[in-house]
């Protein structure tokens, strides 16, 4: 562990179900670390780990050099970072805005230009990986900034994550996750259409996902993310499904804006706004396979063999 003293002073806003695991991987590893939500039930976990609890996004900034955002979305980070009471506007030059949220990208490089107009330093790094790898310090991070700012919160992040990457400017990494999340969330509908199919063709599920990740059709979801969701009958929310739409949606936007056609995704995107108006809006993104196994009438392909 450092020496305190010469660890930079983290402020820590949104405790969601990312923000609760990677603060408390920075308290495991002796950051000092403020932490606020709106939502003031998700603090005093964090205070038994002993976080400071901060009263408003102000008082964050005050008792920060490095303040880490992990939201919802735009409106939340834009909120929070620019919007009265904010970051920027209760901050300091030298500090630095450390947006780890996926959010639409012209929205990091205005906040990104707010900060600099500030003298104030903005580094997105938008994380790769879910619960799981959240809890154990094992997130990826795709970094947009300039190296030495980069590398002024390498410490932190290598605090929650094994693996880091540096895409290039502020501006770059949320650029490379909306990608990395457009081909994710499409992926998820075509596996909902392949397993809803072999369930109905009677194939077992332990079978079916033995041959399929054993071949080029493989990919995350069945791999990792979905083994301790659908896959072990466990719907509740890792990545919410609200979410899974909405990463899709910026993807969308950051396509067309680029002339890139996308009809696939577009297709898909349709999909995840049905699920939205269902009793699956509310579950996990994994729950895409459940609602085309529903609507064929089969069971959830549930593995025997889970892994976590
Ligand atoms: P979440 O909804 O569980 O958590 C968001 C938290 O932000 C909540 O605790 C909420 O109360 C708080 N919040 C909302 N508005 C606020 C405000 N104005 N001020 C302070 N707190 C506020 O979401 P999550 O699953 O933790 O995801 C957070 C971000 O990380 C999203 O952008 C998501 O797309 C991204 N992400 C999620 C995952 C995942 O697997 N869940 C993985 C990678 C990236």
């Amino acid at each position: 562990m450092m020496e305190s003293g010469n660890m930079e002073r983290v402020g820590y806003i949104g405790l969601g179900v990312m923000g609760t695991p990677m603060s408390s991987n920075l308290l495991k590893k002796g950051f000092e670390v403020t932490v606020f939500d709106i939502d003031q039930s998700k603090v005093p976990p964090l205070v038994e780990l002993g976080a400071s609890s901060a009263g408003s996004v102000a008082e964050v900034s005050e008792n920060s050099d490095i303040v880490i955002t992990m939201l919802p979305g735009s409106p939340q980070v834009t909120d929070v970072v620019s919007g009265s009471g904010g970051i920027i506007e209760s901050g300091r030059p030298g500090m630095i805005v450390l947006d780890t949220s996926t959010i639409y990208p012209k929205d990091t490089d205005a906040l990104a230009e707010a900060a600099e107009a500030a003298g104030m330093i903005f580094v997105d790094a938008a994380v790769g990986g879910l619960p799981p790898q959240a809890i154990s310090g094992t997130s990826l991070f795709m970094v947009g900034g300039e190296a030495e700012d980069v590398e002024r919160v390498r410490p932190l992040l290598e605090a929650m994550g094994d693996t880091i990457i540096h895409c290039g400017p502020a501006g770059t990494g949320i650029r490379c996750k909306v990608v990395n999340n457009f081909l994710t969330m499409i992926t998820a509908k075509a596996n909902a259409e392949a397993f809803s199919m072999a369930m109905k063709a009677g194939l077992p599920a332990d079978t079916i996902w033995q041959v399929v990740t054993g071949t080029t059709a493989t990919n995350g979801c069945l791999t990792t993310g979905w083994l301790s969701k659908m896959f072990s009958g466990d719907l509740e929310p890792g990545f919410a499904m609200r979410l899974a739409r909405k990463d899709l949606s910026l993807g969308i936007r950051l396509a067309d804006e680029l002339g890139v056609d996308t009809p696939l995704a577009d297709l898909a995107l349709d999909h995840y706004d049905e699920l939205l108006g269902s009793k699956y809006a509310d579950k996990d993104f994994s729950a895409i396979v459940s609602a085309a196994c529903e609507a064929v009438g089969v069971e959830d392909p549930v593995l025997d063999r889970r892994r976590p």
